[in-house]
């Protein structure tokens, strides 16, 4: 960071004595020229004054001083032309002041000066303390100074350099200058060196920001002072900018005595590590301009419509007043704009009376009219960045503010201007795939004339998970070209209500892992009322199927989609288990007081595609769940790791039970395949193949919405997680999906999927060992015997020691079993009396289902049977740990 050179000392030694008569004249500025009567009421003789601030020698001005060139030094005969150019002249020579820098001072004298310097602010420190809290030990300040954090000088001073963004194969996605970033505008400080922004800060926060170290020892005496005066309360702030800039750096603002000791130390040690001109530019780009811009170049452009440079004296005092209150003196509103005149005033006058400024400066300023104009011309960012890009980037710039304390102003400098670079984990052939699928129109809508006129087009957002890293492989968040940044990403941003999609997660497996039920078990579909507000109403209604459908297995029901057995599952292990389930895979919704509505996806917090797919990767990993993550690391120039993404992964699930979940979410996907006449509510679509046809296993859960609002499907494979959101944005009015596009979400996802599995070998899921398969009946849900007939005779996965695995025949069509007894082990670990569920296990749930006497929701929650599990409820430890870091892999036996 340059020093201002031409403000430097002169070394002509007169300039330093008070005999200013000669030098004086020779930086005499050129408004001294006009007469102060008649000033320009023209803004460009400002901004003329302005240009020729910094460069004081220059011939013209030597000339004009030439002519008023006056012999004896004598205070009373210097005209007031004069006396300005010497109160200038002064002001020149204390600017120059060299910078407090580390590096020319020897290192005994540093420390010795350090040292007494530092025990001048610790005892400065603890008189204030000591004040602000009624008393604390000298102990306790030395505790706040020596748990403060440091501030990451280097990173500070790179705000202009370029960040890089990397696919997980290391080519280059995007590329951030400040300058691309939008709506904040990154300038060095040079810039605006020739202006009089700085000074005008100076003026009105902090006049001796030149000289002072970090904190003002007079402000901070006069803010104790003046609280002493008004019983407790200070009338105004002890802040210099230094301590601002430390709370725009830290984001911290709260009052705490050990907050404040801190950020005097803070200020104290940024003043050490930074010239006066790298923390000006610091404070010049962090601070907040209303209308939620950020830093000077920001506010100049969007209030003035031109750059800070150009940026004239009136402007300059104007911007400095907005701060100590941005909404106050904001300039868009006509109040702000009148109190923002004001404090421009008081600006301009703070900067005549320390001598920032001449007396016909002063007077020129007062008279220009401020003319506002917001810039039109397109800005500075022509790079349009990916969905992808856009959030990875957002995810470290709130990594780095949370991990190190930092503001979210300040990560966001260090992210897209601090030159770092970025690995995500973006895989380019996934991301390539969802690029293709949303440009065709004909997924979208199947018959465009249909949409066309419709306030709004249909829209849809996918996210792509990896499933053996956990990390997001890919994602759309909306149709076409992006057209611009930060525009919604439907993929991450949307809150929908998920609908049938989350059936698997609240309420199935978490219920296979209570030991409630199996695919086997037989749940009944029929006429319930289980909405407490309206007992008289038959809820839930199924979306598909109008009517009811009767008994059938867990399998079937799912396969369908049907409502009233989901809801009798939530019923068995209750809401709180439900929600414990779904924030052990990353949805927390703990809050909601939504209910048995649950079961049907009916939250009040609606979800992404993004918090969908990654909550699903909890079954092609064996039961492991890791929290999604969009970049693996975050490097400096240097090198240095910044921020580290590293999968997590914790056993949510046994891994038979997402085994089994797996599996009977295959029935998704199918058609008919039993006497069970219904198909799978993505058959038509089926398995994915690769590129040659070989299969790929494929299991999923399809979603819709009361009247057909929100599309979902989520479905995965060995190898990816996919979920996809389908609907309109109902930005203008609530507007239904409309006939084949229905199929939309599943008709994107298998476009997309099914290019993305194009190249990967045939894989199918890989069984645990403590696995069976056994033939049941779909009647009764027990044994098939030869009696039961093939068309009801299916398979079903269970566990080997699960209590609820069927030993018994069918007791509807009797006989010989097709399973020989003792296939499944016969001597379960669990009993019946240690099995918490035992009351309502499966079995006898169906045998008497829950009907309109069934207990309302209210009292669910409340019952012995409803509470979370404990490790002493659940019979079995999970033992299947990941081996370093990865989940199961998927197996590439072909499929039988
Ligand atoms: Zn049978």
């Amino acid at each position: 960071m340059n020093k201002r050179p031409e403000d430097q000392p002169q070394t002509t030694p007169s300039n330093r004595t008070p005999q200013p008569a000669q030098t004086n004249n020779q930086e005499k500025p050129e408004p001294s020229q006009k007469p102060v009567a008649s000033p320009d009421k023209d803004s460009g003789s400002i901004s003329r004054v302005k240009k020729n601030k910094g460069s004081s020698n220059g011939g013209s001005s030597a000339k004009a001083a030439a002519s008023t060139q006056s012999t004896p030094f004598d205070v009373n005969s210097l005209s007031e032309k004069e006396i300005e150019s010497l109160r200038r002249s002064l002001k020149r020579y204390v600017k120059g002041k060299p910078t407090r820098r580390f590096n020319p001072v020897s290192a005994p004298a540093m420390i010795l000066q350090g040292f007494t310097q530092f025990v001048k602010i610790i005892c400065l420190l603890l008189a204030a303390a000591i004040f602000l809290t009624g008393g604390i030990g000298i102990g306790t300040v030395f505790g706040y100074v020596a748990t403060t954090k440091p501030l990451p000088a280097d990173l500070l001073k790179s705000g202009t350099q370029t960040s890089y963004v990397y696919d997980i194969k290391g080519d280059i996605m995007a590329k951030f200058t400040g300058a691309e970033n939008i709506d904040r505008v990154y300038i060095p400080y040079n810039t605006v060196r020739d202006t009089y922004i700085d000074d005008a800060f100076i003026a009105i926060e902090d006049e001796r920001f030149e000289t002072n170290i970090g904190i003002d020892p007079k402000r901070i005496l006069s803010a104790v002072v003046s609280a002493l005066a008004n019983s407790g309360e200070a009338t105004h702030g002890g802040s210099t900018i230094t301590q601002q800039t430390v709370k725009l750096i830290t984001g911290d603002d709260q009052r705490s005595a050990q907050r404040k000791v801190q950020e005097w130390y803070k200020a104290v040690m940024l003043n050490q590590q930074l010239t006066k001109w790298e923390i000006m530019e610091l404070y010049l780009n962090l601070v907040p301009m209303a209308n939620s811009y950020v830093g000077i170049e920001t506010a100049s452009r969007a209030y003035f419509g031109k750059s800070a440079s150009e940026l004239t004296l009136p402007e300059c005092a104007y911007l400095a007043g907005v701060p100590k209150s941005p909404s106050t003196y904001n300039p868009w509103t006509e109040s702000g704009r009148r109190n923002g005149m004001r404090r421009q005033r008081i600006v301009l006058n703070k900067m005549y009376e320390i001598g920032k400024i001449s007396l016909a400066e002063y007077r020129d300023a007062l008279e220009t009219e401020l003319v506002f104009k917001k810039d039109t011309t397109p800005s500075a960012a022509t790079q349009i960045n990916s969905y992808f890009t856009e959030y990875a980037v957002s995810m470290a710039i709130k990594d780095m503010q949370e991990r190190n304390d930092y503001s979210e102003e300040l990560a966001r400098q260090i992210i897209t201007g601090g030159g770092v670079k970025i690995y995500t984990t973006m895989e380019p052939h996934v991301q390539e795939a969802l690029d293709q699928t949303f440009q065709k129109q004909e997924l979208f809508a199947a018959d465009f004339s249909r949409v066309v006129n419709m306030p709004e087009l249909p829209e849809a957002g996918m996210a792509v998970i990896n499933n053996k890293t956990g990390a997001i492989a890919g994602m759309q968040g909306g149709y076409g070209d992006k057209q611009s940044n930060l525009v919604l990403n439907r993929a991450t941003d949307i809150q929908r209500q998920p609908g049938s999609v989350t059936k698997p997660i609240n309420v199935y497996a978490p219920a296979m892992e209570m030991y409630k039920v199996t695919g086997a078990t037989i749940l009944d579909d029929k006429k319930v009322f289980l909405d407490p507000e309206n007992p008289e109403e038959p809820y839930p209604k199924n979306a598909y199927y109008p009517q009811y459908r009767g008994k059938m297995t867990l399998r079937n029901a799912l396969k369908i989609s049907n409502n009233v057995p989901a809801a009798e599952v939530m019923l068995m292990i209750g809401v709180d288990s439900s929600k414990y389930f779904m924030q052990k895979v990353g949805i927390d919704r703990t809050d909601d007081s939504a209910s048995i509505a649950m079961a049907m996806g009916g939250y009040e917090t609606g979800m992404s595609p993004l918090e969908i797919a990654s909550a699903f990767t909890v079954f092609p990993t064996g039961g492991l769940y890791t929290p999604h993550y969009s970049y693996t690391k975050v490097v400096d120039s240097q090198g240095n790791i910044l921020l580290e993404n590293n999968p997590s992964y914790e056993q949510v699930y046994r891994p038979g039970v997402a085994y089994m979940m797996t599996k009977v979410m295959e029935e998704t996907v199918k058609g008919k395949t039993s006497n069970f006449p219904y198909e799978g509510s993505a058959a038509g679509y089926g398995m994915l193949t690769n590129a040659v046809g070989e299969t790929i296993a494929t299991s999923g859960k399809t979603g819709t919405t009361d009247e057909d609002v929100d599309k979902w499907f989520c479905a995965f494979t060995p190898y990816y997680t996919g979920a996809v959101w389908y609907g309109f944005d109902n930005r203008i009015k609530k507007q239904s999906v409309i006939g084949p596009d229905n199929e939309g979400a599943k008709r994107i996802w298998f476009d997309a999927m099914r290019v993305i599995h194009a190249g990967e070998p045939p894989a199918n899921w890989t069984q645990p060992a403590d696995i069976v398969e056994l033939k049941i009946c779909i009647h009764s849900g027990k044994l098939a015997s030869y009696s039961c007939g093939s068309g009801n005779a299916v398979s079903e996965y269970f566990e080997k020691n699960s209590p609820l695995t069927p030993q018994s025949v069918c007791p509807i069509h009797g006989g010989r079993p097709i399973t020989p007894f003792g296939a499944a082990k016969t001597t379960p670990v669990v009993t019946e009396s240690t099995t918490t569920g035992a009351q309502t296990s499966p079995t006898s749930a169906s045998e008497n289902p829950p009907s309109n006497g069934v207990q309302p929701p209210t009292t669910i929650a409340t019952g012995p049977d409803q509470v979370v599990p404990s490790e002493q409820q659940l019979p079995a430890e999970p033992t299947n740990q990941p081996v370093e870091g990865q989940p199961i892999m998927p197996s590439t036996e072909p499929l039988p």
